[in-house]
């Protein structure tokens, strides 16, 4: 009797719990046994994402943030836009990422006023480029590393200037000569390519579904805005523009807004395809 009230108590309620890092992507799939439809959206605290649903499962990615520092609650909203017995709570684990400290020139670090006015619009921009990806997934295999080269610089690494500036390195330096051909990491659309004060002249491809990548640094962009570009098409070649010492490759990845760890995306996608 007792396992029988247990049954139809999980029956009607849906709940998962699923470890998370910071700066960390998560795939989930969960079947879906109480006919939920398309249209169907995760409401996460403040953030609202929708997951692939198909008859048999709604699954999708899930980032947190570098900077998140509790669990998070989803909750699913049926199409029609009432609350489901469907939830997933994320539980934090904080991740430890190196710290190292420099003593650099004050000018190094201190941006002049007209930079500051740049950077403050150029984030903004970008924000508004992570916001309007595309609702249907264009991806159809794995996402892979746009280089195989040696990683010189790991995603998540935090330098602190002369004791009290702090920056955090949200993405991956990938060793590169000047004017090696760098391929995208996955099929999508081009959905920027300009010059920025910080990763000098970029691409960012957007992939569907709140998931972008972005290549920084380059000597020359071979492609342009609004193209449809396949897994490891060229989109241009490397270089050392913007804020770089020297040539290298800057790989970002972006999951609804949070600048997260590439080598988790990699890793996780592959959860999606082969399974
Ligand atoms: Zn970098």
């Amino acid at each position: 009797m007792f396992k029988l009230i247990f049954l139809l108590f999980i029956s009607s309620l849906y709940s998962k719990t699923i470890p998370i890092g910071q700066g960390q992507v998560k795939y989930f799939n969960i079947e879906n046994t109480q006919n939920i439809k398309s249209g169907s959206y995760f409401i996460c605290d403040q953030k609202v994402f929708f997951p692939e649903v198909s008859a048999r499962f709604i699954s999708g990615y899930f980032s947190a943030s570098y900077f998140e520092s509790s669990d998070i609650a989803c909750q699913l909203i049926d199409q029609s836009g009432d609350a489901t017995n469907i939830s997933m709570n994320f539980l934090l684990k904080k991740v430890k990422y190196p710290r190292e400290f420099l003593k650099v020139n004050k000018s190094k670090v201190n941006l002049s006023k007209s930079d500051l006015i740049r950077v403050g619009n150029e984030k903004e921009n970008l924000e508004l480029v992570y916001q309007f990806s595309e609702s249907t997934s264009l991806i159809k295999e794995p996402f892979s590393y746009p280089l195989k080269s040696k990683i010189t610089s790991r995603y998540g690494k935090q330098r602190v200037f002369n004791k009290n500036h702090k920056t955090q390195h949200l993405g991956t330096d990938f060793r590169a000569h000047k004017g090696k051909s760098i391929p995208a990491a996955n099929q999508g659309r081009v959905v920027f390519t300009g010059n920025l004060f910080y990763s000098g002249n970029t691409v960012i491809i957007d992939h569907g579904k709140g998931i972008l990548t972005l290549y920084g640094h380059l000597s020359e962009i071979s492609v342009e805005q609004g193209q449809l570009v396949r897994k490891f098409h060229i989109i241009g070649k490397s270089g050392s523009t913007g804020r770089s010492t020297a040539p290298h490759l800057h790989w970002g990845v972006i999951v609804h807004g949070n600048m997260i760890d590439g080598e988790t995306l990699v890793q996780e996608s592959k959860k999606a395809f082969y399974r």
